[in-house]
């Protein structure tokens, strides 16, 4: 079962990820982690990365497909895998779709977690994370505690680089121009599944696991 996860930076793809993970049993594949992760070891591919992450624009296609092809040789994903923050592009999601043929496979379905911009800038500039763990923090939601530690692994919490209001509006600019158009790509294939995103996580939640339920019915 090979989901995608499209939606704006800051819609929940990532929060969502994690709970479909413990949930279905598939691994989350995040190209923003996998590149953070990249960014912090000092890889060559981290380094290439860097100066578009930066600026908020998008990574190369050709950079991102690779690193996908190394990913879904990896045995955990031979039942199915969650993308979130992948695809990108239309270039990417037609990479995707040639590597998911050759192992016979196909695509579940494409969720889109629909949040109006200003609560997305809202969001953003509010997120915290743990440096260590990766466990989400909001500073008004979610906060931080005073000592600035993560409860679950006492990691140092922080605010990403990108997470600043310039960059996040450029995030913004950059997925309304090159990946919105995904949508139009996967409901033309009939995979396209359109979720409200502004509700609470738990709900935003229940709704997702509705539609992974009943592909399971079907399938
Ligand atoms: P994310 O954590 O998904 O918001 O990604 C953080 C940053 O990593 C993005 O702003 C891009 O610079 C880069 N990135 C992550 N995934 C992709 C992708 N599929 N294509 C291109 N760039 C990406």
């Amino acid at each position: 079962m090979y989901v995608i996860l499209l939606g704006a930076p800051g819609s929940g793809k990532g929060t969502q990820a994690k709970q479909l993970v413990e949930k279905y049993g598939i691994p989350q594949i995040s190209t923003g982690d996998i590149l953070r992760k990249a960014l912090k070891d000092g890889t060559e591919l981290g380094k290439e990365a860097k100066k578009f992450m930066d600026a908020g624009e998008l990574v190369t296609d050709a950079l991102i497909l690779g690193i996908i092809e190394e990913r879904l040789k990896v045995d955990d994903c031979k039942n199915g895998a969650i993308f979130d923050g992948f695809p990108r592009t239309i270039q990417q999601a037609d990479g995707m779709e040639s590597m998911l043929k050759k192992t016979g496979a196909n695509i579940a379905f494409c969720v889109s977690l629909e949040v109006p911009d200003e609560n997305i800038i809202t969001r953003l500039t509010a997120r915290r994370l743990c440096s260590k763990c990766g466990q989400d923090y909001n500073t008004v939601s979610n906060p931080p505690p005073a000592d600035g530690l993560c409860t679950k692994c006492g990691g140092e919490i922080i605010q990403r680089s990108d997470d600043q209001e310039a960059t996040i509006r450029n995030r913004l600019e950059v997925y309304h121009r090159q990946t919105s158009p995904l949508q139009d790509y996967y409901s033309g294939r009939g995979l396209l599944r359109i979720v409200d995103g502004d509700g609470s996580p738990q709900e935003i939640f229940e709704k997702l696991c509705r539609l992974f339920d009943d592909y399971n019915k079907k399938s």
